[in-house]
């Protein structure tokens, strides 16, 4: 177990970082895991301590921590030619060989993709272009950006407005005109007496009266994650997608897929609108995208969005946007490398292979008296704590339960992320059979010692 005595790693980690997204009072009980190094699904600690890291980072090291082939693309780069950028004239071989990549793997025939540091930069990124679009097209009013409750789109000040958290209120967000729907979690926002299709039909009528309400001419875009992540893994109800499809289209409404976890194989397709079968016109990518061996984010425009907005961009001359590191040479190569060795090197299949275990694993936690559900698609996925599994009623929030159970796991050698009252399981990609039963079976005794 961590400690935080004075001059400990811990300590002196405390002292000088402002934590982000971090339970305080564990930090002042426990203190951080002051990390060192990974080696395959591991982490270790200043003391030498392992962690099975069963969120492969933040969703995003699928690859373990240590894949020699993506440290040599990244050096062979670095030897090569260390940075530029994407704009003024002058674009990296390798972020031209990434786009072709991209548009390749994508969804889309074709298309053009802008590149960002993050997954927050690029949904910001996103919406700053359908409004730079509209406005050219005549529709300067068209503005407000539709999203859900508990989706997680990032921190910008428009990603935050896109996230439905309550959180995002500390910061007096969202901004005006960024509208949040239902969550599309049947077994939390189901009435008693609704089957799943029937609860589905009420979102996409909520949908399209709320378009009629705002004013279809007034809405940018809908911005959606296949599997909402940060919010808890919650996968759509059944026909979520193929309801709402429609009526976007027929109010002629941009669908963003917002694919920063799903993309690159989480959910066992490349793509998150691949399992659920949907043709999103835009997809957000990020995290898998380089493994996490580099922060990246982009935009991955269908032939539609991306013509209008090339179109919108000629009559300025420009596309008046983009980051120092837009693009980076060193990101791109290893960008080209990770998909590489997650669609040719076995990764996907391993998702696909281990995911019956997964399921299995999560399926026999969630008999336990105090799991009321477990949900998730893919290597990716949640258990949610109540205080009463026939009524559902959560656990009062001071009780911290899902951090109690987060630092059991800590304690034996696991990291799990708490997130309100589930735990998350994400996986790497390259995870054993093994390696996933070392993982539930310190889960389950974390879970027992908490209940
Ligand atoms: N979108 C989704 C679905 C995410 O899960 C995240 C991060 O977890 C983001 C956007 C923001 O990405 P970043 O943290 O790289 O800004």
């Amino acid at each position: 177990m961590p400690t935080n005595s004075p001059n400990s790693w811990e300590a002196r980690a405390d002292s000088h970082n402002l934590y982000g997204f971090t339970d305080l009072p564990t930090i002042h009980s426990r203190g951080a895991v002051v990390v060192t190094h990974g080696k395959g699904p591991y982490i270790y600690d200043t003391a030498g301590r392992s962690y099975l890291d069963a969120n492969s980072g933040l969703w995003n090291m699928v690859a373990g921590f240590d894949h020699q082939g993506l440290i040599d693309a990244a050096k062979a780069q670095y030897d090569r030619f260390p940075g530029y950028h994407a704009f003024f004239g002058r674009i990296s071989d390798q972020t031209v060989l990434l786009s072709e990549k991209l548009i390749e793997v994508s969804p889309f025939d074709s298309g053009k993709v802008f590149y960002t540091n993050s997954g927050s930069e690029a949904n910001d990124t996103m919406v700053k272009a359908l409004w730079f679009m509209f406005r050219h097209e005549g529709q300067p009013e068209r503005r407000k950006i539709l999203t859900r409750v508990n989706a997680y789109h990032g921190v910008t000040a428009v990603s935050a407005s896109m996230t439905g958290k309550p959180y995002v209120g500390t910061f007096g967000l969202p901004l005006p005109g960024f509208i949040h729907l239902t969550c599309p979690h049947y077994w939390r926002f189901g009435a008693a007496d609704e089957t799943e299709e029937q609860f589905t039909a009420r979102l996409a009528r909520e949908l399209e009266e709320t378009i009629l309400r705002e004013g279809p001419e007034t809405i940018a875009g809908f911005f959606a994650e296949p599997v909402m992540g940060a919010g808890g893994a919650i996968p759509p109800s059944k026909g979520y997608f193929q309801a709402v499809q429609p009526i976007l289209k027929k109010y002629g409404i941009p669908f963003i897929a917002d694919e920063v976890i799903t993309g690159f194989g989480r959910t066992g397709e490349v793509w998150g609108c691949q399992t659920y079968d949907f043709q999103p016109d835009a997809i957000i990518s990020s995290k898998n995208i380089t493994a996490g061996f580099f922060p990246m984010g982009a935009i991955i425009l269908g032939p539609e969005l991306a013509q209008r907005i090339q179109d919108a961009s000629e009559a300025v001359e420009e596309f008046p946007h983009g980051f120092t590191a837009s693009g980076h040479p060193v990101g791109c190569a290893i960008a080209l490398k990770a998909i590489d060795v997650i669609l040719n090197e076995g990764l996907l299949d391993n998702v696909r292979a281990l995911t019956p275990q997964f399921e299995a694993g999560m399926a026999h936690l969630a008999e336990k008296a105090n799991i009321g559900e477990w949900r998730g698609k893919g290597l990716m996925g949640a258990l949610e704590a109540v205080a009463d599994k026939d009524t559902k009623r959560p656990f009062d929030s001071s009780l911290s339960v899902s951090e109690r159970i987060a630092n059991a796991c800590t304690d034996q050698g696991l990291i799990c992320r708490p997130l309100g009252q589930s735990i998350v399981l994400a996986p790497p990609f390259i995870i054993t059979p093994a390696q996933m039963d070392e993982m539930f079976g310190k889960l389950e005794k974390a879970i027992d010692k908490v209940f």
